[in-house]
């Protein structure tokens, strides 16, 4: 077998578009392989394959191993799991990272429980130590802190949240080597049927990748004022987010939730009105500018914020809206 590592990122091409998750791990997997020269693999499955064999090698692919056939669509959750365990006895590779997508925490889990290896769920942060081990960074102990994880044995599975990381820019000029596999004879009987699968509307999908998110919390005080913030929003060009209590009080769906169990936001500007800074919501913030309007000087998300307004979330966020309007009348 070939002596270089390698490192390999599931392909969920699934509405490709909106979930960028697996061009993230493709960039995140590059940065792990560069020092030792692993070689950075996408493994992509399923019926119609091409576009994505091409975009993957223009986000950082170097090899990809590709299973394209008819059985295979659908996205059959069996049959996926079983390509991946027999490659990975195969050819053994050093990290295998799964985006944490529904479908992938599933697969994930499937695969590590057959291969007989540990597998770290809904990682944060990724880097590789000097013995090549992963250090996976992933919330633990119910979100209250962020623990590093190093698995023994190999490969060594992560699963990583959405947003967690920047994709590469597309490079039109990049190559990669395809390894076609054939599917197993007989694949398993699945015990899942695909009967139909219907999108979110696009705007649910938006908020993961705006550049701009107003974040309103429990300070706002009721479902009406919480409604200021889309127009805030909206005038900014922007995404509409919420905590846990906001979500809970049905203020917003729980698709708007920012945080541990919600969404993963790297907006380069993040506007958060009444919220305190719970480490389960700011886990979920990757931020490159951060407003804070909070009436407790001492809140968290104040300590965070590169501009912090001690005033009251719900006056400022209608001051920003008339002073926005205004603007934009003149
Ligand atoms: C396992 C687990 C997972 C969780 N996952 C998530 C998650 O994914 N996302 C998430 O958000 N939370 C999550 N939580 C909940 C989290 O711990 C916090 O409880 C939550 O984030 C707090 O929301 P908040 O800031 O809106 O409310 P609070 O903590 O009540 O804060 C309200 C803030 O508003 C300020 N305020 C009050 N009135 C005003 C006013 N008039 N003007 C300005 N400021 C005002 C207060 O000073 C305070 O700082 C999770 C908790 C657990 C245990």
């Amino acid at each position: 077998m070939d002596a270089r590592r390698e490192i390999w990122v599931f392909g969920d091409w699934r509405n490709y578009f909106q979930n960028r998750v697996t061009l993230q791990l493709l960039a995140k997997a590059r940065q792990l392989a560069q020092p030792s020269g692993a070689r950075v693999c996408a493994l992509v499955f399923g019926q119609g394959l091409d576009e994505w064999v091409m975009e993957y090698t223009a986000h950082g692919a170097d090899r990809l191993y590709v299973c394209d056939h008819p059985r295979l669509e659908g996205y059959p959750m069996q049959a996926f799991t079983g390509l991946l365990v027999d490659l990975a006895q195969k050819r053994q590779p050093q990290v295998i990272l799964v985006g944490a997508t529904s479908f992938g925490k599933e697969l994930a889990a499937r695969a590590a429980k057959r291969l007989g290896v540990g597998l770290t769920a809904d990682c944060v942060e990724l880097a590789l130590d000097d013995h090549g081990r992963l250090v996976q960074t992933a919330p633990a102990f119910g979100g209250n802190l962020l623990a590093e994880i190093v698995s023994t044995g190999e490969p060594q599975m992560a699963t990583v949240r959405p947003g967690a990381f920047q994709e590469l820019p597309h490079d039109y000029v990049r190559t990669a080597e395809v390894v076609r596999l054939e599917p197993p004879a007989k694949l398993p009987d699945e015990r899942l049927r695909l009967i139909e699968s219907r999108r979110l509307p696009a705007r649910q999908q938006e908020l993961e990748n705006a550049a701009v998110v107003v974040v309103g919390g429990r300070g706002l005080g009721s479902k009406k004022k919480f409604k200021n913030l889309h127009e805030l929003a909206r005038l900014l060009g922007g995404e509409v987010g919420a905590t846990r209590p906001v979500v809970h009080s049905q203020w917003a769906g729980h698709e708007a939730l920012v945080g541990q169990a919600g969404r993963q936001v790297k907006p380069k500007l993040l506007i958060s009105l009444g919220v305190s800074g719970a480490i389960q919501h700011t886990a979920g913030i990757n931020a490159d500018f951060i407003v804070a309007v909070n009436k407790n000087p001492n809140a968290v998300m104040m300590q965070m914020a590169d501009v912090g307004i001690v005033a009251d979330a719900n006056q400022t966020c209608l001051a920003l809206i008339r002073e926005l309007k205004d603007r934009l009348r003149g």
